[in-house]
Protein backbone atom coordinates (compact mmCIF):
# COMPACT_ATOMS: atom_id res chain seq x y z
CA UNK A 1 0.00 0.00 0.00
CA UNK A 2 0.98 3.29 -0.51
CA UNK A 3 -0.35 6.54 1.86
CA UNK A 4 -2.83 8.64 0.73
CA UNK A 5 -1.62 11.98 -1.24
CA UNK A 6 -0.25 14.86 1.69
CA UNK A 7 1.24 18.26 1.31
CA UNK A 8 5.07 18.21 3.27
CA UNK A 9 6.63 20.44 4.93
CA UNK A 10 10.37 20.63 7.07
CA UNK A 11 10.80 23.58 9.42
CA UNK A 12 13.78 24.47 10.40
CA UNK A 13 12.46 26.17 14.00
CA UNK A 14 10.28 24.86 16.94
CA UNK A 15 8.63 28.47 16.04
CA UNK A 16 7.68 27.50 12.31
CA UNK A 17 6.29 23.66 13.17
CA UNK A 18 4.06 25.03 16.52
CA UNK A 19 2.94 27.99 13.55
CA UNK A 20 1.96 24.47 10.63
CA UNK A 21 0.15 22.96 13.41
CA UNK A 22 -1.72 25.66 14.36
CA UNK A 23 -2.38 26.52 10.55
CA UNK A 24 -3.68 22.74 9.97
CA UNK A 25 -4.34 21.43 13.50
CA UNK A 26 -5.51 17.51 13.63
CA UNK A 27 -4.90 17.51 9.56
CA UNK A 28 -1.77 17.70 9.99
CA UNK A 29 0.85 14.65 12.03
CA UNK A 30 4.18 15.39 13.10
CA UNK A 31 6.77 13.27 11.51
CA UNK A 32 9.52 12.16 13.83
CA UNK A 33 11.38 8.83 13.36
CA UNK A 34 8.79 7.94 11.24
CA UNK A 35 9.11 4.36 12.57
CA UNK A 36 5.17 4.30 13.38
CA UNK A 37 3.43 7.00 11.45
CA UNK A 38 4.72 5.96 8.04
CA UNK A 39 3.54 1.99 8.16
CA UNK A 40 0.61 3.74 9.84
CA UNK A 41 -0.06 6.13 6.41
CA UNK A 42 1.22 3.35 4.24
CA UNK A 43 -1.74 0.99 5.73
CA UNK A 44 -3.85 4.09 5.26
CA UNK A 45 -4.60 3.80 9.04
CA UNK A 46 -3.58 7.20 9.43
CA UNK A 47 -4.43 9.87 6.43
CA UNK A 48 -2.88 13.53 7.22
CA UNK A 49 -3.32 15.94 4.39
CA UNK A 50 0.07 17.90 6.16
CA UNK A 51 3.33 16.32 7.49
CA UNK A 52 5.81 17.89 9.53
CA UNK A 53 8.69 16.90 9.53
CA UNK A 54 10.74 17.65 12.53
CA UNK A 55 14.30 16.27 11.73
CA UNK A 56 15.73 19.53 11.37
CA UNK A 57 14.71 20.72 15.00
CA UNK A 58 18.38 19.87 16.14
CA UNK A 59 17.53 21.68 19.25
CA UNK A 60 15.36 19.02 20.55
CA UNK A 61 17.93 16.97 20.28
CA UNK A 62 19.87 16.53 23.47
CA UNK A 63 20.07 14.62 27.16
CA UNK A 64 21.03 17.40 29.84
CA UNK A 65 21.73 16.50 33.38
CA UNK A 66 19.11 18.29 35.29
CA UNK A 67 19.54 18.40 39.14
CA UNK A 68 20.25 14.93 39.67
CA UNK A 69 17.61 14.21 37.04
CA UNK A 70 17.28 14.58 33.10
CA UNK A 71 16.11 16.75 30.61
CA UNK A 72 15.39 15.05 26.86
CA UNK A 73 14.74 16.32 24.00
CA UNK A 74 12.01 14.90 22.17
CA UNK A 75 13.98 14.64 19.06
CA UNK A 76 16.69 12.61 20.64
CA UNK A 77 16.75 9.17 19.30
CA UNK A 78 16.19 6.16 21.13
CA UNK A 79 19.56 5.00 20.14
CA UNK A 80 21.22 7.51 21.56
CA UNK A 81 19.41 6.83 25.52
CA UNK A 82 21.10 3.64 24.89
CA UNK A 83 24.59 4.88 24.88
CA UNK A 84 24.46 8.01 27.06
CA UNK A 85 26.73 7.39 30.32
CA UNK A 86 24.46 10.17 32.09
CA UNK A 87 21.10 8.15 31.46
CA UNK A 88 23.05 5.05 32.67
CA UNK A 89 23.88 7.18 35.67
CA UNK A 90 20.54 8.99 36.37
CA UNK A 91 17.92 7.14 34.94
CA UNK A 92 19.48 3.63 35.32
CA UNK A 93 16.00 1.98 34.76
CA UNK A 94 15.67 3.46 31.33
CA UNK A 95 18.95 2.10 30.53
CA UNK A 96 18.35 -1.04 30.90
CA UNK A 97 15.35 -0.89 28.86
CA UNK A 98 15.79 0.34 26.20
CA UNK A 99 17.65 -2.33 24.36
CA UNK A 100 14.10 -4.26 24.15
CA UNK A 101 12.41 -1.79 22.16
CA UNK A 102 12.28 -3.08 18.61
CA UNK A 103 15.65 -3.19 16.54
CA UNK A 104 18.49 -1.40 16.78
CA UNK A 105 17.90 0.50 12.97
CA UNK A 106 14.30 1.20 14.46
CA UNK A 107 15.85 2.91 17.94
CA UNK A 108 18.73 4.48 15.64
CA UNK A 109 15.43 6.51 13.74
CA UNK A 110 12.97 6.67 16.27
CA UNK A 111 12.28 9.11 18.74
CA UNK A 112 11.82 9.49 22.56
CA UNK A 113 9.20 12.28 21.78
CA UNK A 114 7.59 10.00 18.90
CA UNK A 115 7.54 6.94 21.15
CA UNK A 116 5.89 8.82 24.26
CA UNK A 117 3.23 10.97 22.08
CA UNK A 118 2.30 7.69 20.07
CA UNK A 119 1.29 5.91 23.22
CA UNK A 120 1.20 2.34 22.05
CA UNK A 121 0.32 0.16 25.65
CA UNK A 122 2.83 -2.41 24.48
CA UNK A 123 5.54 0.08 23.88
CA UNK A 124 8.49 0.31 26.65
CA UNK A 125 8.82 3.87 26.86
CA UNK A 126 5.57 4.99 28.05
CA UNK A 127 6.13 2.35 31.07
CA UNK A 128 9.30 4.04 31.90
CA UNK A 129 7.52 7.41 32.08
CA UNK A 130 4.75 6.20 34.51
CA UNK A 131 6.85 3.98 36.73
CA UNK A 132 9.91 6.76 36.96
CA UNK A 133 7.31 9.44 36.50
CA UNK A 134 8.55 11.70 33.99
CA UNK A 135 6.81 15.00 32.91
CA UNK A 136 6.58 16.34 29.46
CA UNK A 137 6.56 19.51 27.91
CA UNK A 138 3.98 20.44 25.75
CA UNK A 139 3.75 23.40 23.70
CA UNK A 140 1.81 25.21 20.78
CA UNK A 141 1.80 28.90 20.45
CA UNK A 142 0.62 30.85 22.95
CA UNK A 143 0.91 27.97 25.54
CA UNK A 144 3.55 26.35 27.11
CA UNK A 145 2.16 23.34 29.49
CA UNK A 146 4.34 20.03 31.88
CA UNK A 147 1.85 17.63 31.89
CA UNK A 148 3.25 14.22 34.37
CA UNK A 149 2.60 11.20 32.95
CA UNK A 150 0.06 9.72 35.00
CA UNK A 151 -1.94 12.40 33.20
CA UNK A 152 -0.78 12.09 29.71
CA UNK A 153 -1.60 8.65 29.00
CA UNK A 154 -5.70 8.73 28.33
CA UNK A 155 -6.66 5.72 26.31
CA UNK A 156 -5.44 3.52 23.53
CA UNK A 157 -3.02 5.46 20.90
CA UNK A 158 -4.45 8.46 22.87
CA UNK A 159 -2.46 11.13 25.02
CA UNK A 160 -3.39 14.37 26.82
CA UNK A 161 -1.98 16.24 23.68
CA UNK A 162 -3.70 18.66 21.70
CA UNK A 163 -3.78 18.72 18.23
CA UNK A 164 -2.06 21.84 18.03
CA UNK A 165 0.36 20.77 20.52
CA UNK A 166 3.77 19.15 20.27
CA UNK A 167 5.53 17.42 22.95
CA UNK A 168 8.93 18.99 22.91
CA UNK A 169 10.79 17.66 26.00
CA UNK A 170 10.53 15.12 28.71
CA UNK A 171 11.84 15.18 32.37
CA UNK A 172 13.18 12.63 34.33
CA UNK A 173 13.22 13.17 38.15
CA UNK A 174 16.42 11.87 40.04
CA UNK A 175 16.33 8.34 41.59
CA UNK A 176 14.99 7.74 44.98
CA UNK A 177 17.61 6.93 47.19
CA UNK A 178 18.03 3.27 48.57
CA UNK A 179 15.95 2.47 45.17
CA UNK A 180 16.27 -0.88 43.11
CA UNK A 181 15.25 -1.46 40.10
CA UNK A 182 14.31 -3.29 36.70
CA UNK A 183 12.66 -4.21 33.78
CA UNK A 184 12.16 -7.49 31.87
CA UNK A 185 9.54 -8.70 29.25
CA UNK A 186 8.64 -11.65 27.06
CA UNK A 187 8.66 -11.58 23.42
CA UNK A 188 8.19 -14.62 20.75
CA UNK A 189 10.98 -13.47 19.34
CA UNK A 190 13.93 -11.00 19.55
CA UNK A 191 12.76 -7.38 18.32
CA UNK A 192 9.40 -7.80 18.74
CA UNK A 193 6.39 -6.20 20.36
CA UNK A 194 6.61 -7.61 23.71
CA UNK A 195 2.99 -10.05 24.97
CA UNK A 196 3.99 -9.00 28.75
CA UNK A 197 6.84 -6.61 30.30
CA UNK A 198 7.34 -5.27 33.30
CA UNK A 199 9.27 -2.62 35.06
CA UNK A 200 9.29 -2.49 38.92
CA UNK A 201 11.10 0.03 41.62
CA UNK A 202 11.64 -1.08 45.19
CA UNK A 203 12.74 1.42 47.85
CA UNK A 204 14.31 -0.01 51.51
CA UNK A 205 15.21 0.57 54.66
CA UNK A 206 17.12 -2.03 56.32
CA UNK A 207 15.50 -4.96 55.17
CA UNK A 208 12.01 -3.19 54.54
CA UNK A 209 10.21 -2.14 51.70
CA UNK A 210 9.01 1.39 52.27
CA UNK A 211 7.78 2.16 48.87
CA UNK A 212 7.48 0.02 45.31
CA UNK A 213 5.62 0.54 41.84
CA UNK A 214 5.23 -1.48 39.29
CA UNK A 215 4.34 -0.83 35.44
CA UNK A 216 3.26 -3.27 32.88
CA UNK A 217 3.19 -2.81 29.16
CA UNK A 218 0.15 -5.12 26.50
CA UNK A 219 -2.17 -5.43 29.71
CA UNK A 220 -4.43 -2.70 28.47
CA UNK A 221 -5.45 0.13 26.47
CA UNK A 222 -2.17 1.94 28.37
CA UNK A 223 0.46 1.97 29.71
CA UNK A 224 -1.08 -0.01 33.51
CA UNK A 225 0.53 0.86 37.04
CA UNK A 226 -0.71 -1.78 39.61
CA UNK A 227 -0.12 0.38 42.95
CA UNK A 228 -2.51 -2.28 44.92
CA UNK A 229 0.36 -4.73 44.47
CA UNK A 230 3.03 -1.94 45.52
CA UNK A 231 0.78 -1.04 48.41
CA UNK A 232 0.95 -4.85 49.57
CA UNK A 233 5.04 -4.51 49.63
CA UNK A 234 4.85 -1.72 51.66
CA UNK A 235 6.48 -2.26 55.27
CA UNK A 236 7.11 -6.10 54.54
CA UNK A 237 10.37 -7.84 53.92
CA UNK A 238 11.34 -8.40 50.71
CA UNK A 239 10.43 -12.30 50.31
CA UNK A 240 9.27 -14.80 48.06
CA UNK A 241 6.21 -14.89 49.71
CA UNK A 242 5.57 -11.08 49.56
CA UNK A 243 6.58 -10.61 46.37
CA UNK A 244 4.01 -14.15 45.04
CA UNK A 245 1.58 -12.02 46.54
CA UNK A 246 2.33 -8.48 44.86
CA UNK A 247 2.71 -10.49 41.40
CA UNK A 248 -0.59 -12.59 42.21
CA UNK A 249 -2.68 -8.77 43.39
CA UNK A 250 -1.51 -7.19 40.26
CA UNK A 251 -2.03 -10.20 37.67
CA UNK A 252 -5.33 -11.07 38.87
CA UNK A 253 -6.96 -7.77 39.84
CA UNK A 254 -5.16 -4.82 38.36
CA UNK A 255 -5.11 -5.54 34.63
CA UNK A 256 -7.51 -6.49 31.53
CA UNK A 257 -4.97 -7.56 29.36
CA UNK A 258 -6.93 -8.61 25.87
CA UNK A 259 -5.97 -11.93 24.24
CA UNK A 260 -4.64 -12.52 20.66
CA UNK A 261 -3.32 -14.66 18.46
CA UNK A 262 -0.09 -14.29 20.06
CA UNK A 263 -1.16 -14.57 23.64
CA UNK A 264 -4.42 -15.62 25.21
CA UNK A 265 -5.45 -13.39 28.44
CA UNK A 266 -4.72 -16.14 30.84
CA UNK A 267 -1.33 -16.40 29.86
CA UNK A 268 -0.62 -12.82 29.78
CA UNK A 269 -1.75 -13.18 33.31
CA UNK A 270 0.64 -15.86 33.72
CA UNK A 271 3.25 -13.68 32.46
CA UNK A 272 2.66 -10.65 34.25
CA UNK A 273 2.75 -12.97 37.86
CA UNK A 274 6.47 -14.83 36.59
CA UNK A 275 7.70 -11.47 35.27
CA UNK A 276 6.66 -9.44 38.51
CA UNK A 277 8.30 -11.95 40.60
CA UNK A 278 11.75 -11.97 38.66
CA UNK A 279 11.47 -7.99 38.38
CA UNK A 280 10.90 -7.50 42.03
CA UNK A 281 13.80 -10.30 43.21
CA UNK A 282 16.23 -7.84 40.60
CA UNK A 283 14.83 -4.60 41.75
CA UNK A 284 15.33 -5.44 45.63
CA UNK A 285 19.34 -7.24 45.04
CA UNK A 286 20.18 -3.78 43.31
CA UNK A 287 17.99 -1.75 46.41
CA UNK A 288 20.18 -3.89 48.85
CA UNK A 289 23.71 -3.97 47.03
CA UNK A 290 23.62 -0.28 46.36
CA UNK A 291 22.65 -0.84 42.80
CA UNK A 292 24.83 -3.52 41.94
CA UNK A 293 23.02 -6.13 40.14
P1 LIG B 1 6.71 8.66 14.44
O1 LIG B 1 6.42 7.35 13.82
O2 LIG B 1 7.33 9.70 13.58
O3 LIG B 1 5.37 9.29 15.07
C1 LIG B 1 4.49 8.50 15.84
C2 LIG B 1 3.26 9.36 16.22
O4 LIG B 1 3.61 10.33 17.19
C3 LIG B 1 2.66 10.15 15.05
O5 LIG B 1 1.28 10.26 15.25
C4 LIG B 1 3.32 11.51 15.18
O6 LIG B 1 2.57 12.55 14.59
C5 LIG B 1 3.39 11.67 16.70
N1 LIG B 1 4.54 12.45 17.16
C6 LIG B 1 5.84 12.14 16.95
N2 LIG B 1 6.62 13.00 17.63
C7 LIG B 1 5.78 13.86 18.27
C8 LIG B 1 5.99 14.97 19.13
N3 LIG B 1 7.24 15.34 19.50
N4 LIG B 1 4.92 15.65 19.61
C9 LIG B 1 3.67 15.25 19.26
N5 LIG B 1 3.41 14.21 18.44
C10 LIG B 1 4.45 13.52 17.97
N6 LIG B 1 8.32 0.44 19.85
C11 LIG B 1 8.46 -0.03 21.10
O7 LIG B 1 8.30 0.74 22.04
N7 LIG B 1 8.78 -1.34 21.34
C12 LIG B 1 8.98 -2.23 20.35
O8 LIG B 1 9.27 -3.40 20.60
C13 LIG B 1 8.82 -1.76 19.01
N8 LIG B 1 8.98 -2.60 17.97
C14 LIG B 1 8.86 -2.11 16.69
C15 LIG B 1 9.06 -2.98 15.63
C16 LIG B 1 8.96 -2.51 14.33
C17 LIG B 1 9.18 -3.49 13.20
C18 LIG B 1 8.67 -1.12 14.08
C19 LIG B 1 8.58 -0.60 12.68
C20 LIG B 1 8.47 -0.27 15.13
C21 LIG B 1 8.56 -0.74 16.46
N9 LIG B 1 8.37 0.10 17.55
C22 LIG B 1 8.50 -0.39 18.81
C23 LIG B 1 7.96 1.51 17.36
C24 LIG B 1 9.16 2.44 17.40
O9 LIG B 1 9.71 2.45 18.69
C25 LIG B 1 8.74 3.85 17.00
O10 LIG B 1 9.89 4.52 16.69
C26 LIG B 1 8.03 4.71 18.00
O11 LIG B 1 6.89 4.13 18.51
C27 LIG B 1 7.57 6.03 17.36
O12 LIG B 1 8.63 6.90 17.34
P2 LIG B 1 8.95 7.74 16.04
O13 LIG B 1 9.92 8.78 16.45
O14 LIG B 1 9.31 6.84 14.95
O15 LIG B 1 7.54 8.48 15.78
Amino acid sequence: MKPAPFDYTAPDSLDEVLAALAEHGDEAKILAGGQSLVPMMNFRLAQPSMLIDCNRLGDLDFIRADDGGLRIGAMTRVRSLERDARVASAAPLVSETVPYIAHPQIRNRGTVGGSLAHADPASELPVLALARGFRMRLQRIGSDRWVAAEDFFTGLLETALEPEEMLTEVAIPPMPANTGWAFTEIARRYGDYAQVGVAALVTIDGDVCTGARLVYLSVGDTPTAAPRAAELLRGERLTAESFAAAAEMAASNEMSPAGDIHASEAYKRHLARVLTVRALEKAARRARNGGAS
